[in-house]
């Protein structure tokens, strides 16, 4: 019985896609397009890395839907493995010739999944944490602001709101110091919210099928905000960038990535960067975090930060090195989507793919401004493999900033 009202809910949840199960055109982009002028080598992390069945590409979830919409009875247990073993990363969405969205279709049939009861413990623990301590990761809340112990740069006056985000706090506390550290030495004041009024942006409960919850903690969020009185908000998380632009803030209310912060005071010749005693960093391997540079990301996508990045690298001297999947279409590192909770070694195969081409182009370091790549990159560091960074640290540690007055 919770089987065929899971059924119905699934066709339900397709139906609003029906365009796209219908105008497929079976081309196979997004399944196996190699494209090397455009720095496709691969598209879908699912398929290289979890399993290589066509069903687990953007067109096979079309496909399933499809079939789900036209009455097929799957097997429950083999579609629910299918559709939380996508990273959501849209890399699909971004070759698609015709503009089809399998990776929200995704989410779509996860969050029928879940409305039914049926999802994966792993995924249901994710938004459990969330709920009840604000994080996916489950840490507490109490010692959320930890990682600011001491630092110089928090201002308990006015000042812009800084929102390191749950990965920074918790999993990456080097690249919220040192974006702190940044900005300081650019003489952009940050105030925090106080812990037990933090949240999180609710896009990781989005991407895994919970949209109400991640609704009210995005609510709850906006209130802490305004209750802030900061008219500028400034995020390092990439997820929370693009949660923050579709929420609903105080008129007038600014959200920046941090490094729009230090690109713009660049280009308006506010500061300028001395390299450090002993800076030597050699060949940088940049990593193009999906939240950050596609397009089916919304405005966060579109901004393109790594392009932008990579172009202050080039003014600072920074050597970059090429792979051969780069750029809007790069494959995902694996830390999104509910990924690394549901599927831990596929997760742990996509970011070792990522760190083995970077080190193979000869990058010794690779700079993330996403800290939940950044860290999901980190578990999986492996002998030989290019040390990983986030941007900001990498800045503060090869470069002072001088204020130009
Ligand atoms: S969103 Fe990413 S992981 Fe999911 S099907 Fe598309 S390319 Fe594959
Ligand atoms: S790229 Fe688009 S049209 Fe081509 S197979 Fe994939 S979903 Fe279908």
């Amino acid at each position: 019985m919770a089987q065929d009202e899971l059924r119905t809910s699934l066709a339900q949840a397709a139906e609003p896609f029906v365009e796209n199960l219908y105008h497929c055109l079976r081309c196979n982009y997004c399944v196996e397009m190699h494209w090397e002028e455009r720095g496709i080598q691969h598209v879908c992390p699912t398929l290289l890395h979890h399993n290589p069945a066509p069903g687990y590409s953007g067109k096979g979830y079309l496909t399933t839907a499809r079939a789900v919409l036209e009455g097929e009875e799957l097997p429950i247990n083999s579609l629910i493995e299918r559709f939380f073993n996508c990273t959501t990363c849209g890399n699909c969405e971004e070759v698609c010739p015709v503009g089809l969205r399998p990776a929200h279709l995704v989410k779509q049939i996860r969050a029928a999944m879940v409305a039914q009861g049926f999802a994966p413990a792993p995924i249901a623990a994710i938004a459990e944490n969330v709920v009840e301590r604000h994080n996916p990761a489950g840490a507490s809340i109490e010692t959320r602001n930890h990682w600011a112990a001491g630092l110089d740069g928090i201002a308990a006056g006015a000042g812009a709101l800084y929102l390191p985000g749950c990965a920074a706090s918790y999993e990456a506390p080097a690249e919220a110091r040192a974006t702190v550290s940044v900005l300081h030495q650019a003489g952009v004041p940050l105030k925090l919210l106080p812990p037990e009024q933090a949240r999180c942006c609710g896009a990781p409960l989005e991407e895994i099928g919970f949209p109400a919850e991640a609704d009210a903690e995005r609510r709850e969020l906006a209130a802490a905000i305004a209750r802030s009185g900061c008219r500028r908000v400034v995020a390092s998380g990439a997820e929370c960038l693009g949660s923050l632009a579709g929420t609903q803030l105080a008129d007038g209310v600014e959200v920046l990535h941090a490094f729009d912060l230090i690109e713009r005071a660049v280009a308006e010749g506010r500061i300028g960067f001395e390299p450090r005693v002993n800076a030597a960093a050699g060949p940088i391997g940049l990593l193009d975090s999906c939240h950050l540079s596609k397009k089916s990301h919304g405005i966060a996508g579109a901004a393109n930060h790594p392009l932008r990045i990579r172009a202050l690298l080039d003014r600072l001297g920074c050597q970059t090195v090429a792979v051969a999947d780069q750029g809007s279409y790069a494959v995902c590192c694996g830390a999104a989507g509910g990924m690394p909770r549901m599927s831990p070694q596929s997760a742990a195969r996509m970011a070792d793919g990522k760190l083995r081409s970077f080190a193979e182009a000869g990058a010794v370091v690779v700079l993330g401004a996403s800290p939940l790549c950044v860290a999901h990159l980190r578990r999986s560091q492996a002998a030989g493999f290019p040390a990983v960074m986030g941007v900001f640290e990498f800045i503060d540690s090869y470069f002072r900033l001088r204020r130009v007055v």
